[in-house]
C-alpha cells in the first residue's frame, strides 16, 4: 500500500507539480478537496481581473471596441487549447442554464419527440427539459441507468429504440458519482439514429479531453467555474458544430444576437455563426477570468492533467480499500479509472455529519451530494498526492473515534 512517504514521491516525479504555485494557497493546513465544485483562484486571474477593472473605470464606454469580441475570443480560445473545438464554435457568455436552455430550446423548435435524459442527471439539466417539455407539449422521458458506472452505450441503445427522440441531454462526467460516460461510442450512436446529443461538460472541461470535433459532437455545455477555475459566476460556454449553426435559431432573441447589432433594425435576424446564441451583454469582467483559466490549462495540457487527475483518483481508491470500507464505506464511483472523471464519490449511511466533521474539525474541504456520498475532488493542477494521503488519514482517524456522531443537524445551506 502507497505510504505517506510514497505519495510524497509521486508529487517529486508529478512533471505538473509547478502548477500549484500558480494559484493562491495560504490556507494550510485546510485540504481542499472541493475544487470541482468551485476551483482555486489562479494568481494570473487576480492580476488580470485587477487589470479589467482598470480598464474599465479608464475607457468607459470606448472599452466596448474590444470588449465585445471577448465571448467569442475567449471561446476561440477555449475550442483550441481545452475542448478540441474549431475557430467560431464556442461562446462564452450566461450561465450553464441559459446556455443548456438556448440550444435546448433551438433544438425542441425544430425536430418533433420527446425529450431524453438520465434519472441521475443534474438537476438543472432536468428541470430546464421538464419545463421545455411542458411548454412545447412533449414528453419528458428519463432514462435509467447504474447509480454507480452511469449511462452506458446498451442503456442509450434501449431508451433511443423506443424511437421519437427529438433530443438527448447528458453529462460527460456525473456530478454525484464522478462516472465518466462513453461520450465516442454514445455520440456514434446517437448519429446512427438521427439523434443530436447535447453533452454537459461541467465536471470533464479543463480535466478529461474531450475532442468535441473529432468525435462528430454536435452541442454542448460546460461550466468554467470548476477545473477551468474562473470563479463564481463566472460565464459557461456553449459548443455549436459548425454544420449544424445555420438550422438553429435560439429561444432568446436578445440584440447581441442580431445580426447588425447596432442598426438597431425591426425585426430580428439572427446573426451569422455561433454568435446567435449570444443574448444580453456579456459579463466583461469574469470573461477576462476565463480567458486566463483557460491559457494556464492549455499550458499544462488537458492530457497531462487526465494523467495526473487518474493517478489521484487511484490514490483515493487505493487508500479507501484500504482504510475507509472497513469502516462501513462503499465506493460511489467507477473502480475502472478509465471511466471516471477527477472526483470519488465514497458512500456512507452517515455521510452528511461525516462531511460536517471533516469540514468542522479536520480541516479537510469535500461536498455532501444526497443522500449518501461524500465527494473528494482532485484537480490535478493544484492537488498534491500528499493532500490526498492526508485528507483520507484524517477521514479515517475521525471516523475511527466516532467524532461526526458529535455533529449536530442545524445545517448550513450550501454543502
Ligand atoms: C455545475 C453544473 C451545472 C451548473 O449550472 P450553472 O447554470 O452554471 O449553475 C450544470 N450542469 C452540471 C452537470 C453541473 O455539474
Amino acid at each position: 500500500m502507497t505510504g505517506r512517504a510514497g505519495a510524497a514521491a509521486l508529487d517529486a516525479a508529478d512533471p505538473l507539480a509547478p502548477f500549484r504555485e500558480r494559484f493562491v494557497l495560504g490556507d494550510e493546513p485546510r485540504l481542499y478537496l472541493d475544487g470541482n465544485s468551485l476551483g482555486r483562484l489562479p494568481l494570473a486571474t487576480r492580476a488580470r481581473l485587477a487589470a479589467a477593472v482598470g480598464e474599465w473605470g479608464e475607457r468607459l464606454v470606448t472599452g466596448w471596441h474590444e470588449w465585445i469580441e471577448l465571448p467569442r475570443r475567449v471561446g476561440d480560445r477555449l475550442a483550441r487549447g481545452v475542448l478540441g473545438a474549431g475557430e467560431g464554435e464556442v461562446l462564452v457568455a450566461d450561465s450553464t442554464t441559459v446556455d443548456l436552455y438556448k440550444l435546448c430550446g433551438a433544438l425542441v423548435a425544430m425536430r418533433d419527440g420527446a425529450l431524453l435524459v438520465p434519472r441521475d442527471e443534474f438537476p438543472t439539466d432536468r428541470y430546464v427539459l421538464q419545463a421545455l417539455a411542458e411548454q412545447h407539449g412533449r414528453e419528458l422521458r428519463l432514462l435509467d441507468a447504474d447509480p454507480v458506472d452511469g449511462p452506458g452505450v446498451d442503456d442509450v441503445e434501449a431508451a433511443l429504440a423506443g424511437g421519437d427522440v427529438a433530443l438527448l441531454v447528458l453529462s460527460h462526467v456525473n456530478y454525484r458519482s464522478g462516472a465518466l460516460a462513453d461520450l465516442p461510442a454514445i455520440t456514434a450512436l446517437a448519429r446512427r439514429r438521427g439523434v443530436p446529443v447535447l453533452w454537459d461538460l461541467c465536471h470533464s472541461a479543463g480535466v478529461v479531453p474531450v475532442d468535441l470535433r473529432a468525435h462528430g459532437v454536435e452541442l454542448a455545455v460546460g461550466c468554467t467555474y470548476k477545473y477551468l477555475n474562473a470563479g463564481p459566476g463566472a460565464p459557461a460556454f456553449l459548443y455549436v458544430a459548425r454544420e449544424l449553426q445555420p438550422r438553429l435559431r435560439s429561444p432568446i432573441a436578445g440584440w447581441f444576437a442580431q445580426r447588425d447589432q447596432f442598426a438597431m433594425g425591426h425585426p430580428h435576424v439572427p446573426a451569422d455563426g455561433v454568435d446567435r446564441f449570444l443574448a444580453g451583454t456579456p459579463p466583461i469582467l469574469l470573461l477576462a477570468a476565463v480567458d486566463e483559466s483557460a491559457a494556464l490549462v492549455a499550458e499544462a495540457g488537458v492530457e497531462a492533467a487526465r494523467e495526473k487527475s487518474i493517478a489521484l483518483t487511484e490514490l483515493v481508491v487505493e487508500l479507501h480499500d484500504a482504510w475507509l470500507e472497513p469502516l462501513g464505506f462503499t465506493l460511489g464511483t467507477p473502480r475502472d479509472p478509465a471511466r471516471r472523471g477527477s472526483h470519488v464519490s465514497l458512500r456512507h449511511p452517515d455521510a452528511w455529519r461525516i462531511c460536517r466533521a471533516l469540514i468542522e474539525r479536520a480541516d479537510v474541504v469535500p461536498d455532501f451530494r444526497a443522500p449518501d456520498s461524500i465527494r473528494l475532488g482532485v484537480p490535478p493542477l493544484y492537488t498534491r498526492f500528499v493532500d490526498v494521503w492526508d485528507a483520507l488519514d484524517r477521514l479515517r482517524a475521525l471516523v475511527s473515534a466516532g467524532e461526526h456522531e458529535l455533529v449536530r443537524r442545524d445545517s448550513s445551506r450550501v454543502t
